[in-house]
């Protein structure tokens, strides 16, 4: 058999870089340690990128530290045109960075598509907003007194992102870190390093500077993420990723005192009410349940069907379900492509079989795809009760667990009964109903008769265990400035 290579797959070839990036420089593998990237379609290697350690870390923080005393002194202006340049490129360059996206995650094609708009829209937007980081002007309490504040960028950010958004995750954070005048080091997903370095690739082209972007790409994140947390020079870390990993990385960056932004896992409850619109509660619970073949962040991972339409959505949805295409993710019907591993498989099987031993019914799937591999059968399960572990864990995979309520009361305590507190949903023609529960969940976003929440111009993020800061919008921006409060005295 001819070997793999994803050139041929690519018509700008240069944007398959299987290297790190460090002060302007591609590090490749001239290192004695390497790892191999797989296409979880079909287990093939695709690529092998060099195991960087402490050393590098290092040396892409002096690098980053370097770049930041230019970089920041460049006008906002100055910063924004370049972001412009970068956003043009990534969507001049949409095809080809798809391909290697599905090639590495296995998402189907048609979203790793979505996803680079959707990526590419937070550097449009950050490159527009980094021109309005105003300060105020604030009415001072003594007549020789004024009083004013400006934001500054805080500094070198690490910026660790996971594979499920091997893209979005990324420019959700480079784009506002660099607009405030910041400079950053990335590490990207083991699982997902090409799609980070042709990013990165496309960002030096629109002539970003040397050190100003950095990127550590390695299979083992320890040395890594412990050089990131107890290096000085790093004053910030903006995670987005399992909620055990932030908890490490908040507690090593306590040392040096470092702002974080967590945005962590998620345990979304989706809410159907009575009187709901079954065709629209449908619709919009399959696109956030099986998108990403359920591996996101704000899936609903708890669906909860009011008693007077649970049988007739349960059917409707499973119909649909039912219909979709299992698959490699170039082809072209594709909906639900592989899981990303066999740990991420695994639990989704550990959390159906938990479920059916306690009494939930299967009502279609329910089982690994005769396909083989990573594939698991898109699946509805009905009779899901609050003991069973999909309740309290976050499955990640195309398991859609149906639990039937009663009242407004029961629904928001069962809703609210996680320690995560990321994204919720609540399906109901009732404005009372819909401020009263929105109110009342202890989740940081509230998609209203809408299964999809994610946008660049809406702060995205989390409260308790589900994270620490928004990303995206005004408050996106924030996240990398500091104010300076400057108090002017005795003017005449
Ligand atoms: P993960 O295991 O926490 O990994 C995320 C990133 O952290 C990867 O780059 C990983 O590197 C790195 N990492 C792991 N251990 C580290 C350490 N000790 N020090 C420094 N870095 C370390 O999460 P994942 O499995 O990739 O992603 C799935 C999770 O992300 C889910 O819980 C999901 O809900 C969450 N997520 C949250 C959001 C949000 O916005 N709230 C969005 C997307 C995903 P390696 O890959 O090399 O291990």
């Amino acid at each position: 058999m001819d070997k793999f290579k994803i050139e041929d797959k690519i018509s700008y070839k240069s944007l398959f870089k299987p290297f790190g990036y460090i002060n302007g420089e591609w590090i490749n593998l001239t290192k004695d340690k390497s790892f191999e990237i797989y296409n979880p379609s079909n287990n093939e290697v695709i690529a092998r990128m060099p195991e960087m350690g402490a050393d590098e870390t290092k040396y892409a923080i002096e690098s980053a530290n370097q770049a930041f005393d230019k970089w920041k002194r460049k006008t906002a202006k100055e910063r924004c045109s370049i972001l412009k340049k970068w956003y043009d490129l990534v969507l001049e360059n949409i095809e080809d960075l798809s391909i290697i996206m599905t090639l590495e995650n296995g998402k189907p094609l048609k979203e790793s598509k979505a996803e680079i708009i959707y990526a590419s829209s937070f550097i449009d937007w950050f490159s527009e907003e980094g021109k309005r980081t105003y300060g105020r002007s604030i009415p001072a309490t003594q007549a020789d007194k004024r009083i004013i504040t400006i934001k500054q960028p805080v500094g070198v950010c690490a910026l660790i992102t996971p594979w499920n958004f091997p893209s979005a995750m990324i420019t959700r954070k480079v784009a506002p870190a660099i607009a405030a005048g910041c400079t950053v080091i990335i590490k990207p997903a083991e699982q997902t390093p090409l799609s980070a370095s042709a990013l990165v690739y496309l960002a030096e082209k629109a002539g970003i500077p040397k050190g100003v972007i950095n990127l550590l790409v390695a299979n083992n994140p320890i040395p890594i993420g412990k050089e990131l947390c107890d290096n000085v020079a790093i004053k910030k870390i903006s995670f987005t990723g399992s909620t055990e990993v932030g908890k490490i990385l908040i507690k090593d960056s306590a040392n040096t005192v470092k702002r974080v932004s967590m945005e962590l896992g998620g345990n979304a409850p989706l809410i159907v009410f009575n009187d709901a619109d079954v065709d629209i509660a449908v619709k919009e619970t399959l696109a956030s349940k099986y998108r990403n073949s359920g591996q996101t962040c704000v899936c609903a991972n708890r669906i909860f069907v009011q008693e007077g339409i649970y049988q007739k959505y349960s059917e409707a949805l499973a119909k649909k379900v039912n219909s979709f295409n299992v698959g490699d993710g170039f082809e072209d019907n594709s909906d639900i492509g592989p899981l990303i591993d066999i740990s991420g498989l695994k639990k989704v099987e550990r959390h159906l079989e938990d479920a059916v031993s306690k009494g939930a019914k299967v009502l279609t799937g329910g089982k690994k795809s005769s396909l083989g591999g990573l594939y698991f059968e898109p699946t509805v399960l009905t009779d899901v009760k609050e003991h069973m572990i999909l309740f309290k864990e976050e499955t990640f995979g195309p398991l859609a667990p149906l639990f039937k309520f009663k009242d407004i009361n029961e629904v928001v305590n069962m809703a609210n009964n996680t320690n995560y507190g990321l994204a919720g949903y609540i399906f109901t023609k009732d404005l009372n109903i819909a401020w009263q529960v929105s109110e009342e969940l202890q989740f940081g976003m509230v998609g209203i008769n809408s299964g999809i929440l994610s946008t660049e111009v809406a702060p995205f993020g989390g409260v308790k265990e589900s994270g620490v800061g928004r990303e995206g919008s005004i408050e996106g921006m924030d996240e990398y400035m500091e104010i300076k409060y400057l108090c002017f005295g005795n003017i005449m």
